[in-house]
C-alpha cells in the first residue's frame, strides 16, 4: 500500500497500526512513593496482555491511571492514538473536565477484585444502567443485550435475582458481563479472582477465556500464571513501578530473561 495522500510511501507489513492502548513512560507519585516509575505498554486491537508481578510493583497503579481514577505526575496515555486526560485548546495542553474525563472513561470497562455489582439493584439492571443512561441505548434492545450476555456468562436464569443471592463467582461472571455491556474499546482486569474462594476461581478464568476468544481486547493484572500461560498472547512483569518483560506468553514462561522475572516464576510456580 502506498500512502499517496500522505506523500509517504510505505513498505506493506512495516506499517504500525495504532495501539488501542499506549501507555508511555507513565510516572504516578503518592507522596513519597512513586508507584510508577516511567512504566510503557502497548496493546493492540484483539490483544489479551497478562499483568504480572509482586505486590508493590504498580499493577494495580497502572490500570487505575488508564481508567483515570488515578491523575499521573508525567508520562501520557493514548486510546486508539487520543491522549488521555488532556485536551488542547489554543494549543496548550489543560487537564480535562469531569465531563470530558467521563467522556473517555466510556470507551472502557474495569472489572475489579470486588465485583463492585449495585446490591440494590437486579442482575439485569446492574448490566443495563450503563448502556442506557450512560450510553443512550434504547431500553428494549439493553435488555436483550444483556440477556444474550448473561447467557454466554452462563446465568440468564439470574436475571432477576439480586448480587446477594449470587456466590462471588457468580457476581464477577455478572460484573464481567456488564463490563462487556457497553461495547468497550479495552476491559481492564484488576485481579478478578484474588478475592473469590478457591473452588470458584476457575468458572471466572473459564468466562473471561471464553472473552478473549471472542477477540476482545484485554488487559488482565492476575496471579493466575496458568491462565496467563494460555490465554493471554503476551505477558508483561512488572517491578518497582516499570515495565521490566514485556513478550508472547510462551517465551515469557519458557525463557525470562531477567533475574527478577526467573526469580518470580521460581517462586510462584
Ligand atoms: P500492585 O497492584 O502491583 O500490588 P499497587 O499499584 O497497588 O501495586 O501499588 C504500588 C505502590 O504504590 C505500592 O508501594 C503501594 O503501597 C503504593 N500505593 C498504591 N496506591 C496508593 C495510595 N492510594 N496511596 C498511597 N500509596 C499507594
Ligand atoms: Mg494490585
Amino acid at each position: 500500500m502506498t500512502g499517496e495522500s500522505s506523500g509517504l510511501i510505505v513498505t506493506p507489513g512495516v506499517v504500525d497500526e495504532v495501539p488501542v492502548l499506549e501507555v508511555a513512560n507513565v510516572v504516578k507519585r503518592f507522596g513519597d512513593t512513586t508507584a510508577l516509575d516511567g512504566a510503557s505498554l502497548k496493546v493492540y486491537e484483539g490483544e489479551v496482555v497478562a499483568i504480572l508481578g509482586p505486590s508493590g510493583s504498580g499493577k494495580s497503579t497502572l490500570v487505575r491511571c488508564v481508567d483515570q481514577l488515578e491523575a499521573i505526575d508525567g508520562g501520557a496515555m493514548f486510546l486508539d492514538g487520543e491522549l488521555l486526560g488532556y485536551e488542547r485548546i489554543h494549543g496548550h495542553l489543560r487537564p480535562l473536565t469531569d465531563a470530558g474525563r467521563r467522556r473517555q472513561r466510556r470507551r472502557m470497562s474495569m472489572v475489579f477484585q470486588q465485583f463492585n455489582l449495585f446490591p440494590h439493584w437486579s442482575v439485569l439492571r446492574n448490566i443495563t444502567e450503563a448502556p442506557v443512561a450512560v450510553h443512550g441505548i434504547p431500553e428494549r434492545e439493553a435488555r436483550a443485550r444483556a440477556m444474550e450476555l448473561l447467557e454466554r456468562v452462563g446465568l440468564s436464569d439470574k436475571a432477576d435475582a439480586y448480587p446477594r443471592h449470587l456466590s462471588g463467582g457468580q457476581q464477577q461472571r455478572v460484573a464481567i458481563a456488564r463490563g462487556v455491556a457497553v461495547d468497550p474499546r479495552i476491559l481492564l482486569f484488576d485481579e478478578p479472582t484474588s478475592a473469590l474462594d478457591p473452588e470458584l476461581v476457575d468458572e471466572v478464568l473459564q468466562t473471561m477465556k471464553q472473552l478473549a476468544s471472542t477477540g476482545r481486547t484485554m488487559v488482565v493484572v492476575t496471579h493466575e500464571l496458568e491462565f496467563a500461560r494460555n490465554v493471554a498472547d503476551r505477558c508483561v512483569f512488572m517491578a518497582e513501578g516499570k515495565v521490566i518483560e514485556d513478550r508472547p506468553a510462551d517465551e515469557f514462561f519458557r525463557d525470562p530473561r531477567s533475574a527478577r522475572l526467573r526469580a518470580f516464576l521460581a517462586r510462584s510456580g
